[in-house]
């Protein structure tokens, strides 16, 4: 028997389309397709932004509905997870969206630099997001961006304010937050474990740093995040057709590790979450 490793796809973040990224998917119906592929080739998991007509980020409750109803309708089973991310986005307007109960959302628990911007979530922010998060039963995905964040998250869980066992996601290779170190995601692992030893992880890299978090996360016993709101590139020379390309990627390394890409059902099963709604 392989142990399951759960692969999330994320299929379009926040960053404007430009000639280079076409195969990123920016309408909703783009969405719902991209993520039929990437489902059919093995994600279970899929991390949502939606984007404005005019592509840029949008905090809209109506697009997200739109893409939540078709990854139901098409991906049976599949875990919905919303993103609550800042960049190009109201502040005010990032938990708008949560009434709408996806499975899961993404919440950064702290600020960080990123290239150009500060990538801002104040106490009082993280908190709110939290709290509205326990209301509509959404279980939140800690977003690692620097350490003092997997701390945070550790003492908001015990406050009460996310509910156990937490989803943790390690975040490397973006410019001034946390470099892309195999010594320092083993340290932040080795530190949840103590931490939360109840809690599931997986690690993203960054553009060219992808594939090599990638096999990182299986060799530490993790699970996978892959798709092109990180990375563009298939390889050095060669730009992903499209999220499916990606996946395939990685559900095809599993059998290496002893690890089979996890059905909806078996993540649904390792996260806690309930089974999909009829
Ligand atoms: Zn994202």
């Amino acid at each position: 028997m392989t142990t399951p490793a759960i692969i999330t796809v994320a299929i379009t973040g926040a960053v404007p389309r430009k000639a280079d990224n076409l195969a990123v998917p920016v309408t909703p119906s783009e969405q719902i397709e991209s993520t039929h592929e990437a489902y059919e080739a093995g994600a279970s998991v899929a991390h949502i932004h939606v984007r404005n007509p005019d592509e840029s980020s949008s905090s809209d409750p109506a697009l997200f509905a739109q893409v939540q109803d078709g990854i139901v309708k098409h991906c049976p089973g599949m875990i919905v997870q919303f993103s609550t991310g800042g960049r190009g986005r109201n502040q005010n307007e990032r938990g708008s969206m949560l009434h709408l109960k996806p499975d899961m959302a993404s919440l950064a628990t702290g600020s960080v630099n990123f290239a150009k911007i500060i990538y801002e979530n104040t106490p009082q922010l993280v908190e709110e997001l939290a709290r509205s998060m326990l209301q509509y039963n959404v279980k939140p995905e800690v977003e690692v961006f620097d350490v003092a964040m997997l701390y945070n998250a550790k003492t908001l869980a015990d406050r009460g304010l996310l509910k156990r066992p937490c989803q943790v996601q390690f975040v490397m290779g973006i410019p001034n937050a946390l470099p892309v170190r195999r010594k320092l995601l083993e340290f932040l692992v080795s530190e949840l474990k103590e931490l939360m030893p109840d809690a599931t992880w997986s690690a993203a890299g960054v553009g060219r740093h992808q594939l090599e978090v990638n096999q990182w996360c299986f060799e530490l016993g993790g699970h996978i995040r892959t798709g092109l709101e990180d990375n563009l590139k298939f390889d050095r020379d060669r730009l992903a057709r499209s999220n499916a390309e990606l996946v395939s990627r990685v559900a095809e390394m599993c059998g290496k590790y002893g690890r089979h890409a996890a059905s909806p059902s078996e993540a649904r099963q390792i996260l806690q979450l309930p089974p999909p709604k009829p």
